[in-house]
């Protein structure tokens, strides 16, 4: 039986306890029926907390915080909202260093990644929706831009603190209230969060964390009283998801899989090509839905770049996620390699050709050491089918127009990468790809003020800069 310890005070990842409880309506608390769910160090697979599983009736008591204190919340000046909105940016980075150490011991990703992109990306969220709080009546969003209630959000594991981040910041900026549950194997940061937003006082209710499975998110999204959904995860899940919604009257917006390309003409900066294309598919084990999971480089110039990026490869770190040096952390969980084992066999059984550079990896713990296939064909599955793991697709191409056709031949439409030095090819190429996010002569490049989103089966509506404002208004 779940034994829940109300959390102390200020909790610090050094005294992560044995149980978490769900935080609602300002305080930690333990679920109705007493569930409780173990989530483990990938690393190393020990278990690092016990967590509660909100069942129904804990969600129901969520969401009636949030639409309690909605009233309120929504009815403060934006000047007071943003005071909140700083001061939660505030103290994320002043327990930055104890957030990126909780974030790679529970998702698995390089302390290198969560203490230099993920933390400071989270602490930039809130600062930039904080700015905008206050001028949401002068910015043409209507003559009285009005929040649109209780917020049902669902995020992954990948980026557990920053997904969480890219939801409640404007979510709260426009006066919405909010439920948030965090993936099953990454539920700790989002408690951590649930401390963050008691020592900024914000009022009760204003924000609520609900841990769980799928069916904790399933319920929370189909909740009556829940006003808008937003989720980012699976496609699968998405579509489960869109359906639940359909005729029901609440705001959805939807963040899902990719299969990006990442397009390296002849004429491009070669060495710089080869980092982007590192970063694009080894950065978070590969875990990114923009992932520049294949790589797509023009004939002439294919066997130089493959000769440059093994050479490169051979150099990433794989190992303990806490070393400052390591490039490579551990899989989020067993579930997740074993996809990706699945899908690297099917590549080499369906003839492509499979590159690791040695590497020696943890005896315990969920490893995959950075692969490369080439000899990629659009009919092999590693072509087609997300992997959401360091494992890139190499496919060539002759012509800018074979280019653009293999780039968008993909259900998806999340990003891609454009490299070349003719400035004029940037536009011209990026003007004819399907994709929401498009990035030239880098990779992985985010930014606050910059709109995230995708086409097709990547989901709709954006988020991040004044559009993520206003998939929370009325
Ligand atoms: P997932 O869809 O399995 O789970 C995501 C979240 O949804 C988790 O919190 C999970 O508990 C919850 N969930 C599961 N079933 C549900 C249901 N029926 N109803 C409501 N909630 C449910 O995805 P995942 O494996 O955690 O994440 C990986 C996927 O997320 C990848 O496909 C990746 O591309 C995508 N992703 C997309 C973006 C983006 O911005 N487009 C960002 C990160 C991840």
């Amino acid at each position: 039986m779940f034994e829940y310890a109300p959390a102390p005070e200020s909790r610090s990842v050094v005294d992560i306890a044995d149980s978490y409880g769900l935080f609602i309506d300002g305080e930690f608390r333990a679920p109705a029926d007493g569930d409780a769910f173990k989530t483990i160090n990938p690393a190393s697979e020990e278990v690092l907390a016990e967590v509660a599983t909100a069942g129904p009736e804990d969600v129901d008591r969520a969401v009636a915080a949030a639409r309690r204190a909605f009233p309120a919340w929504s009815a403060l000046p934006g000047a007071e909202r943003s005071k909140y909105l700083f001061r939660i940016a505030r103290i994320i980075q002043e327990r930055s260093r104890e957030l990126a150490v909780l974030e790679s011991l529970d998702n698995g990703k390089p302390i290198k990644e969560t203490r230099d992109v993920d933390l400071p990306l989270v602490a930039a969220h809130f600062f930039y929706y904080a700015g905008w709080a206050d001028k949401l009546a002068y910015a043409g969003f209507g003559p009285d831009p009005r929040p649109i209630g209780v917020a049902g959000q669902v995020i992954p594991w990948n980026f557990p603190l920053l997904m969480l981040a890219w939801k409640v910041a404007p979510a709260l900026a426009t006066g919405n209230t909010v439920v948030l549950k965090p993936a099953e194997t990454t539920p700790l940061s989002a408690l951590f969060f649930a401390d963050v937003c008691r020592q900024a006082e914000l009022p009760p209710g204003v924000v609520n964390i609900v841990t769980g499975a799928g069916d904790t998110g399933a319920y929370l999204v189909a909740h009556p009283d829940v006003d808008k959904v937003a989720f980012t995860g699976s496609t699968e899940v998405g579509r489960e998801i869109a359906r639940t919604v359909a005729g029901t009257g609440k705001r959805l917006t939807l963040e899902l899989g990719g299969k990006a390309a990442n397009i390296v003409f002849d004429d491009a900066p070669i060495d710089q090509a080869v980092e982007g294309i590192v970063d694009g598919i080894f950065f978070n084990q590969g875990h990114v839905c923009c992932a520049g999971s294949r790589l797509l480089v023009q004939e002439s110039v294919a066997d130089h770049l493959m000769d440059s990026l093994k050479r490169r490869m051979a150099t990433l770190r794989v190992g303990d996620p806490l070393d400052k040096n390591t490039d490579v952390g551990a899989i989020n969980s067993a579930a997740q390699l074993a996809r990706i084992r699945e899908l690297s066999e099917i590549g080499a059984q369906e003839g492509a050709e499979r590159w690791s550079p040695p590497c020696e990896l943890p005896e315990r713990g969920f490893w995959f050491a950075p692969t490369v296939f080439t000899g990629v064909t659009q009919a092999h599955r590693i072509a087609r089918e997300e992997i959401f793991g360091p494992v890139l697709s190499v496919l060539t191409f002759r012509t800018p127009a074979e280019a653009i056709e293999k780039a968008n031949n993909t259900p998806y439409g999340l990003s891609a990468g454009v490299w070349t030095e003719k400035g004029s090819r940037i536009l011209a190429v990026a003007d004819k790809l399907r994709a929401g996010v498009i990035w030239a002569n880098t990779f992985n490049k985010f930014d606050p003020a910059s709109p995230f989103g995708g086409y097709k089966e990547s989901g709709y509506g954006r988020e991040g800069g004044r559009h993520g404002l206003e998939a929370y208004l009325a």
